[in-house]
């Protein structure tokens, strides 16, 4: 059985935002939510041509944190609330797509605290155009959306098919200015997505399109990620592998990598997309036990010839900074991460010796 919904409309190429400015008339009034680097890529001077062209009333707020927190959150809904837009653009990488999601409901359920978000069904959103500017999140075309919360010390994703951007304009130019770690890290993200996504329970004949397809494009930009030596059309491959990991994980959900890694992120602000890559081959390692073909299948369309392989490319790209846990956090970590609800997408059951072997492979112990 399939099962595939994806209601984003998605528009992929160079200046596609310059090209289709009439997107931008799904409302009169938009509230920009993005963060400092927009400035610098050329995606807010884009965006405001449009709107202006366009007669569009706006107010930006532009300085969202990587991994937006609760408390950002409800300090932007309240501007946005007072401006009273009639739609929300997100612009950046994850986070300030993610933080544009939370907003377009609480800026339509003004009883709503950000920290509601988790456990209310949600009924009510305004539309969204997201326009990414990193490569990892696919948040473009994914009904999450994934905070911090400092009440639990942990980030936490809300979901709801109404928080799926309207809109989803990919252009690759915006990538050019990415500092290279950022382009490794985020990269680690899209392909965590297509690996999860292929290994969940979810998989199916249509997500295989994208995880094959994605795969395939990894392979071919893999040499050049790590001599630094990439050129436009590695850039082009980059935003459609992560396009493509959105779409995978917007239908499969992700599976353990990502609670694991929230741990370094939230505990050792390690970035999101290195937080999955440090995690990916002992992950595989487990699921070579449990799914030996399906593995392969990654390792092979990856042009890897084992997984030590490809753990010695994460490695080389990572430039080999391992985390040092002692034994206590290894064990916390573990109990964090097999609480999570993406334990229920893996296609067999876990033990919680099985996470620690994970951590225990992937850390350095202290
Ligand atoms: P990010 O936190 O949005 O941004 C990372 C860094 O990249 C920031 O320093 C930012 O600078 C910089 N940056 C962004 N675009 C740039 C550009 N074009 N040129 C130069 N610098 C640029 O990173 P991210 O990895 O894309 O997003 C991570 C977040 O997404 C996490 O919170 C993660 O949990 C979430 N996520 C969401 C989903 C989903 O489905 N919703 C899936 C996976 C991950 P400035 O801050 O200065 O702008
Ligand atoms: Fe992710």
């Amino acid at each position: 059985m399939s099962r595939f919904f994806l209601p984003t409309k998605i528009f992929f190429g160079k200046d596609i935002v310059l090209n289709n400015k009439e997107v931008f008339t799904i409302g009169k009034r938009a509230f920009i939510i993005t963060s400092p680097s927009s400035f610098k890529n050329g995606s807010i001077e884009d965006v405001i041509l449009a709107l202006k062209e366009n007669n569009i009333e706006y107010s930006i707020y532009s300085t969202i944190a990587q991994n937006p927190t609760v408390d950002q959150i409800n300090e932007v809904s309240q501007l946005v609330r007072n401006f009273n837009p009639d739609y929300i653009i997100g612009i950046g990488g994850g986070s300030p797509l993610d933080s544009a999601k939370a907003v377009a409901v609480l800026a339509a359920e003004n009883s709503l605290k950000a920290e509601d978000l988790f456990d209310t069904k949600i009924t009510k959103c305004l539309p969204i155009i997201a326009i990414p500017t990193t490569c990892g999140t696919g948040s473009e075309v994914t009904p999450y959306s994934i905070l911090t919360s400092n009440t639990i010390q942990n980030k936490k994703s809300f979901a709801s098919e109404l928080i799926f951007p309207k809109y989803a304009l990919v252009d690759y130019k915006y990538l050019f200015t990415l500092p290279y770690d950022v382009t490794i890290n985020t990269s680690f993200d899209a392909l965590s997505h297509l690996i999860e996504g292929y290994l969940s329970k979810n998989s199916d004949e249509l997500t295989e399109i994208y995880v094959t397809k994605g795969l395939e494009l990894y392979s071919q930009i893999k040499e050049n990620l790590k001599t630094k030596n990439l050129n436009e059309d590695d850039f082009k491959n980059l935003a459609l592998i992560s396009l493509y990991g959105g779409i995978v994980i917007a239908q499969t959900g992700t599976l353990i990598v990502h609670p694991l890694g929230y741990n370094l992120t939230y505990f050792h602000n390690i970035p999101h997309g290195k937080a999955n890559a440090i995690f990916l081959a002992s992950f595989l390692k487990i699921e070579s036990k449990y799914l030996p073909k399906e593995v392969e299948f990654i390792i092979n369309k990856l042009g890897f010839v084992n997984i030590d392989n490809l753990s010695q490319f994460i490695n080389e790209l990572l430039k080999d900074s391992k985390v040092l846990l002692n034994e206590t956090q290894i064990k916390n970590y573990a109990e964090r991460s097999i609480l999570s609800k993406n334990v229920n997408n893996l296609r067999h059951t876990l033990s919680l010796d099985e996470m620690i072997f994970i951590l225990n492979k992937s850390v350095n112990q202290k």
